[in-house]
């Protein structure tokens, strides 16, 4: 594609300096408006993706060193390293794939920088700040913007952003998840770190492919609905018909940090129900009230011993295929995930019947 691009222009001189653990796409969006430029525009400067920058696309690099006079190698040390080796899809562009924390771009303002967007927000992963151990929100959500109107949006258009005004008021998320997610996220730079990260990330991916599939019965929508509505008490995707892959690579930053939060839930480990008294985020009783048409004898007192766990909602509501393909994905996840999917696999071939 280089090859029919314009020699590279300089856009150095007026690049802001980076801040410190900046995104790339960050540092390049604040670059666009220092030169009046609109994110397409530079986009089209570079032949190619900004936010693919951010997902461990490294053909662009040697490019975008010459454009911003940096080293290649610099540039490249960017991208976390689970991306760079298995890089995603870009998806949508800035700002629609930013998330941010609104405490941290204060403290931005507050002390006199820019307001930037910081590399660990941009890991598929992650949907919560850790300096703040706050949930992310979309850019849309954010009355502090990283850039201008013109360049994020263009000249004359409507600076129209994907938002979520319940993603930072809802509360449901599991702190063992939440915390898991942050110490795979340590870049530590080690084989097997490098590999604990991806096996979670696999993980994620798959339970959000399993989510936004519609479930077996056709009227009933995707099984995200299953979790969305007893949080969040609204709608949900109607769903796609076959369990796609990855689909988590092109949605927004909205819906993403909705479904990731999503997916570290059912990934939970529900705990012991006579030993742990928190309720449920999906409510109390959920699993009980969900298949009491069952009718299995003798139910209550077997369900005061039973794990109420969501993973078995993805063994007992989608259909066969999904199931089926779920079990060869679920070889990929971290050992205990895997372990745990294939209980709720024999509860799905129990209650499946029964269903
Ligand atoms: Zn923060």
């Amino acid at each position: 594609m280089a090859d029919v691009l314009s020699p590279p222009r300089d856009i150095s001189v007026l690049a802001p300096p980076r801040e410190h653990d900046e995104a790339l796409s960050s540092w390049l969006v604040r670059t666009a408006d220092a030169h009046l430029l609109t994110v397409e525009e530079l986009e089209r400067e570079i032949g190619g993706s900004l936010s693919g920058l951010d997902r461990g696309d490294a053909t662009l690099l040697p490019r975008l060193a010459a454009m911003t006079c940096t080293d290649m190698g610099d540039l490249a040390a960017l991208a976390p390293a689970d991306l760079a080796a298995h890089p995603m899809r870009a998806g949508p562009k800035p700002p629609h794939c930013w998330a941010v924390c609104p405490a941290c771009l204060q403290e931005d303002q507050a002390q006199r920088r820019a307001p930037y967007v910081r590399r660990a927000w941009t890991h598929p992963l992650s949907a919560f700040c850790r300096a703040h151990n706050a949930p992310l929100v979309p850019h849309g959500n954010s009355r502090i913007k990283i850039a201008s109107d013109l360049t994020l949006f263009g000249d004359g258009a409507e600076p129209v952003e994907p938002r979520d005004n319940l993603l930072d008021i809802v509360e449901f998320d599991d702190p063992g998840m939440i915390a898991r997610v942050f110490r795979a996220l340590d870049d530590s730079g080690r084989a097997e770190a490098l590999e604990k990260r991806l096996r979670l990330r696999w993980a994620v991916r798959d339970v959000i492919d399993a989510m936004t599939t519609r479930m077996r019965d056709p009227a009933a929508g995707a099984l995200v609905a299953l979790l969305e509505h007893p949080i969040f008490q609204r709608r949900s995707f109607v769903g796609n018909n076959h369990m796609t892959e990855d689909c988590w690579t092109d949605i927004d930053a909205a819906t993403r940090l909705l479904y990731v939060r999503l997916a570290l839930l059912v990934l939970a480990e529900p705990g012991d129900p006579a030993l742990n008294d928190r309720t449920s985020p999906l409510g109390p009783n959920w699993l009980l009230l969900r298949y009491r048409h069952t009718k299995i004898k003798g139910w209550q007192s077997l369900f005061a011993h039973a794990a109420p766990d969501p993973l078995f909602l993805l063994t007992m509501e989608l259909p066969r295929n999904a199931i089926l393909q779920l079990n060869d994905r679920s070889l990929a996840w971290p050992s205990d995930l895997r372990r745990r999917w294939t209980y709720a696999a024999a509860v799905g071939a129990i209650g499946g019947y029964v269903y």
